[in-house]
């Protein structure tokens, strides 16, 4: 059979493997013996699931073999094994789209994060070998095939003879270099070393014959000792998985090296949630909480899900339903003995177990989050910079079922404290007479800091919550009222700042200039639906604001969406506030009373400007610039 070639891609990773000066090259032990467990995790699910007789649990194992003198290193697993089409896609092809999408977007330290971020399975034993050979029968075949490959050149199928069904694995060694030393995965301490360090909790056997040396036993006590050698059979791995040893038994470095293996991340969790319950259901759960987001996390692809063991066999390697979609950035995995093992999906959804069981672990997410709010507030900022937009907009789908979940756990960057605060930490600073949690939407804080409409509410000493991200209007929306105080976005509610006697005073100025107003609101022609004198301005003369459930920066939020484009927009009925005290203020008065054409101009130019520091596009660019010009000559 002809040599074939690998996939461009990873033939490029291949090349990296090969040459890889990465420091921790032993790690290919892990990933073979993962391959291997999961080969064998698959046939044994199989054989549950389709009733296969024959094949015993107790059978089941991973065989490591030494062979010094010719340099190989051999894993042998009688799991289900590899058919002709399987060797050639499985080992051909780097599976993991993830690590490409990562070289693209890092080419600076490609090998090193590649590596360390997702192991890259099977083709990190490149590291270490020269040449590897696959011999594998899948199982239930009538033939058996041997996969070939001395690295970058491409690779080679044929068939070949093998009993059973499995996968033996043949590394050749490299030789030792100058800079290298290759010779210690040829030693059996290291090799066992390794198994304790990364495989522990493989619930198979990893087993080696391990050379001994024992004295000889002697007819006569007094004879010189002699010593002989002998192999043994040694299970090198405790088989208890890491979730059913007692926390006090583990060290944060294991759960850290096993979330990084299992879960594909390269970075420690910010956050290990271990837990145990009996009763009504009985299970483990091990729960992690990245530090970062996956670069595919905001995205359609990203898929939520825990795995999900029944007594300690996967059943299921990603179960959506355990997890509620505002949490759905925690990874782990859950074992339960509720579960029967040939359950099928369907099954699954409607299993009472596993809904009581997925109850349980929202609480429980929510109050380690709550825990780390409260006992490691940098982390906890650290977790909101990732996911909290999760958190969000968790608050306001399902029609804000979620809402009191996650109402504590939000935060919203706070114009006084300069930082995220949460609502509660909001609410215990606010003036004894303040009625509101005031809010302004915008896409920066600066900008936020310098509107009009914050002069008025930020006077009253007043903190003032910068909106930053779309969907947080719709959140605080969602829940309406937070201790009894409600939600007012200072750009377009009612504020109710003044005290008594500005209000009476600002009667009679709207009473005064009635005529003004409804004047101006003529000269707008269609473009406002009202003119109004402002209670929150300031030092500026004008400002935009809306009436009605839709806020302007609602409406920035619908015309950025697909619908947009097909004619469904949706419109904030603009509202144009005037600052009585500003001297712009008298001008209108005196021209409404003697050059109404003039009139018209300055109020299409006010209104231009307003939407101009809203954010928002001016309807005519050119006229607003020619009547600047007029102004001018
Ligand atoms: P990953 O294990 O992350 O999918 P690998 O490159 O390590 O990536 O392996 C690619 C695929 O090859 C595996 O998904 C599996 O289908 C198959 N494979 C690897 N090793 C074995 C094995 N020992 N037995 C059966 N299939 C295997």
């Amino acid at each position: 059979m002809a040599v074939k070639q690998f996939q461009t891609e990873s033939k490029r990773i291949l090349d990296l493997m090969i040459n890889s000066i990465y420091t921790h090259k032993e790690i290919f032990l892990r990933e073979l013996i993962s391959n291997a467990s999961d080969a064998i995790d698959k046939l044994y699910y199989k054989s549950l699931n389709e009733g296969i007789t024959g094949l015993s649990r107790d059978d089941f194992k991973i065989a490591l073999e030494i062979n010094k003198d010719e340099r190989k290193l051999t894993i042998t697993d009688n799991g289900i094994g590899m058919t002709e089409e399987e060797l050639d896609n499985n080992l051909g092809v780097i599976a993991k789209s993830g690590s490409l999408n990562f070289k693209q977007n890092n080419e600076k330290n490609e090998e090193i994060d590649i590596i360390g971020q997702f192991g890259v399975g099977f083709y990190s034993a490149f590291m270490v070998a020269d040449k590897i050979t696959v011999l594998s029968k899948a199982y239930g075949a009538e033939k058996a095939f041997m996969w070939e490959s001395e690295g970058a050149e491409g690779y080679e199928i044929t068939e070949a003879d093998k009993d059973s069904h499995g996968t033996v694995i043949t590394l050749h060694i490299k030789d030792n270099t100058e800079e290298e030393n290759y010779d210690e995965y040829l030693e059996q301490y290291r090799i066992q070393g390794l198994v304790k360090k990364y495989s522990d909790y493989i619930r198979y056997p990893v087993t080696l014959d391990m050379e001994r040396v024992r004295p000889m036993e002697k007819e006569n006590p007094e004879d010189k000792t002699e010593y002989e050698h002998y192999t043994e059979n040694v299970t090198l791995n405790s088989m208890v998985p890491i979730w059913k040893k007692r926390k006090s038994e583990v060290s944060d470095e294991d759960y850290n090296n096993f979330y990084k293996e299992k879960f594909m991340d390269w970075e420690d969790p910010l956050r290990v949630i271990y837990t145990a319950t009996e009763g009504n259901a009985t299970y483990n759960a091990l729960l992690f909480i990245p530090a970062k987001a996956p670069m595919d996390y905001y995205t359609r692809e990203y898929e939520k899900g825990l795995q999900l063991y029944a007594s300690g066999v996967m059943i299921m390697e990603k179960c959506a339903d355990l997890l509620p979609d505002h949490f759905s950035f925690v990874k782990g995995l859950v074992d339960s003995q509720d579960l029967s093992l040939n359950i099928s999906r369907e099954m699954l959804q409607h299993d009472r177990q596993l809904k009581l069981i997925s109850s349980r672990l929202e609480k429980k997410i929510a109050s380690e989050l709550k825990s780390m709010l409260t006992n490691d507030r940098e982390k906890y900022e650290q977790f909101f910079d990732a996911f909290g937009l999760q958190l969000k907009f968790g608050m306001y789908s399902d029609y804000g079922i979620h809402k009191d979940v996650l109402k504590d756990l939000v935060m919203f960057y706070s114009s006084t404290e300069k930082k995220p605060v949460t609502l509660a930490e909001y609410v215990s600073r606010m003036k004894p007479e303040q009625k509101s949690i005031y809010y302004v939407c915008g896409e920066n804080v600066d900008r936020m800091a310098s509107l009009p409409q914050t002069e008025a509410v930020a006077a009253k000493g007043y903190e003032i919550l910068y909106l930053t991200a779309e969907v947080d209007e719709f959140a605080l929306k969602t829940l309406g009222v937070y201790e009894e105080k409600d939600f007012k976005n200072i750009s377009s509610d009612e504020l109710d700042l003044e005290t008594e006697e500005e209000k009476a005073e600002a009667e009679k100025k709207l009473e005064e200039s009635k005529d003004l107003l409804e004047g101006m609101k003529e000269a707008l022609d269609g473009r406002v639906v009202a003119v109004k004198i402002s209670n929150r301005l300031t030092k500026h003369p004008v400002c935009l604001s809306s009436e009605g459930q839709i806020t302007l920066e609602m409406e920035k939020v619908f015309a950025r969406m697909p619908q947009a484009a097909a004619g469904g927009e949706v419109k904030a009925q603009r509202v144009l506030e005037l600052n009585p005290n500003h001297p712009v203020f008298e001008v209108l008065t005196g021209l409404y009373e003697n050059d109404k054409d003039k009139l018209k101009a300055y109020a299409e130019l006010l209104y231009d400007q307003a939407v101009l520091i809203e954010g928002l596009p001016v309807d005519d660019p050119v006229a607003f610039s020619n009547r600047i010009c007029d102004l001018m000559k």
